[in-house]
């Protein structure tokens, strides 16, 4: 089955995960997936192929044995954003640069998206404009197959072990979960999912949890004078302390940030529940620290008031790793010159399952699709970047 029958036959299958739901997958529809991507391999060829309790399928196709075996990694989940599958995709070859109409009401307009541009001449495929595509991530499965079945057809070529693993659950943060390094089998190993189809993203936040409560004193209010400890105010007063620009709002890059994310209280008692982000770990600690150091300035303040901080690491920057393990990274250099493409590196201002893979021990940076505007109804693929992406993977894998 070629690349694009592939991918429409993929995002025609429900997968959404759901966060609310305490099984594993998250919904019964990946599950069902699952069964399918098993099958098809199956299918295909592929003898060493497994689906676990937790329908994770690992498989692989042996190599060159003195060559490092290569894992690739897709997940088969959509965003619960927008519900996906059980649609028509349209597929628009030739793009014009003109304005794509998904249906009556809504548009793909260049002037607002501006990407679109990029893709002059080539085959885009777009949502009807009431689902999303869920190119997130079955680009990334379908890239995978399309290699998958270009090495058992051509038996000749010469490539490194390839080992591949299809995930479910990763848009609600547990892709990573019951993924394990032990049956992946690979001594690296790449994501791919997302964005254009020359980013690699190796460099990530590190995360960190942080809840603030505050304990005041209730009284009536008519005999107050004095005895009343308003946490909620005193709530306010603690967040007053942190610096102003240092929120998602004002900062891109790599700067960091602090950022309230919810509150609730009454007098008595008001909590505060703060996400603390920065692609430096000693930064993002220094930003904990000024917490618990507010923390004592408003005990300080207010003897009779207790504030407690607790703080949980939620995970790392992957850069820490790659500084000291290469390998990942300097292979995909070597691989996207001999594809004659050029990689651009962008620091992710959030995490990754590959983040959670690279800290288990297997490093596990991310590559793109050519996915766009994903977890909605204005999400299209470029065809073209797709092939792309299967001609740099060649070039890794043959290196
Ligand atoms: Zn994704």
């Amino acid at each position: 089955m070629n690349l694009i029958n592939r991918f429409i036959k993929y995002v025609q299958y429900e997968t959404t995960s759901d966060e609310n739901s305490a099984s594993y997958p998250s919904s019964l529809s990946q599950k069902e997936f699952a069964k399918v991507l098993f099958n098809d391999l199956k299918e295909l060829g592929v003898k060493d192929l497994t689906l676990d309790e937790y329908s994770l399928i690992y498989g692989g196709i042996e190599g060159d044995s003195s060559l490092p075996t290569i894992g690739l990694i897709a997940h088969m989940d959509t965003s619960p954003e927008l519900q996906g599958g059980n649609f028509i995709p349209k597929i628009i070859e030739n793009y014009d640069g003109g304005i794509i109409e998904l249906n009556k009401t809504y548009r793909l307009d260049p002037q607002e998206f501006t990407n679109l541009k990029d893709h002059l001449n080539q085959t885009l495929i777009v949502t009807d404009g009431e689902h999303l595509l869920g190119g997130d991530d079955k680009a990334g499965i379908a890239i995978i197959f399309e290699i998958i079945e270009y090495y058992l057809s051509h038996l000749e070529i010469k490539h490194a072990p390839i080992r591949f693993c299809f995930t479910p659950d990763e848009e609600i943060g547990n892709g990573a979960s019951h993924f394990s390094i032990h049956k992946m089998k690979a001594d690296i190993a790449y994501t791919i999912d997302g964005g254009r189809y020359n980013e690699v993203n190796y460099e990530n936040f590190n995360a960190y949890s942080v809840s603030v409560k505050v304990l005041g004193r209730s009284v009536h209010p008519g005999s107050a004078k004095n005895l009343l400890l308003n946490a909620i105010t005193i709530a306010m007063e603690y967040h007053d302390l942190l610096p102003k620009d240092m929120v998602p709002e004002k900062t891109e890059g790599y700067e960091g940030f602090n950022h309230l994310c919810d509150i609730k209280g009454s007098v008595e008692e008001c909590e505060m529940s703060y996400i603390v982000r920065n692609h430096d770990l000693n930064q993002a600690k220094k930003q904990v620290q000024m917490f618990l150091t507010n923390a004592s300035i408003i005990q300080e303040k207010y003897p009779r008031v207790n504030v407690i901080v607790t703080y949980k690491e939620s995970y790392r920057n992957m850069y820490d790793y790659f500084k000291d393990h290469p390998l990942a990274i300097d292979k995909l250099k070597i691989a996207f010159e001999k594809a004659k493409e050029e990689i651009v590196f962008n620091p992710i201002r959030g995490g990754t399952d590959g983040a959670h893979i690279t800290f288990m021990g297997l490093p596990c940076p991310n590559l793109g699709t050519g996915d766009y505007n994903c977890h909605g109804r204005y999400e299209y693929v470029s065809v073209d970047e797709m092939k792309k992406v299967v001609k740099i993977l060649k070039a890794l894998l043959e290196a």
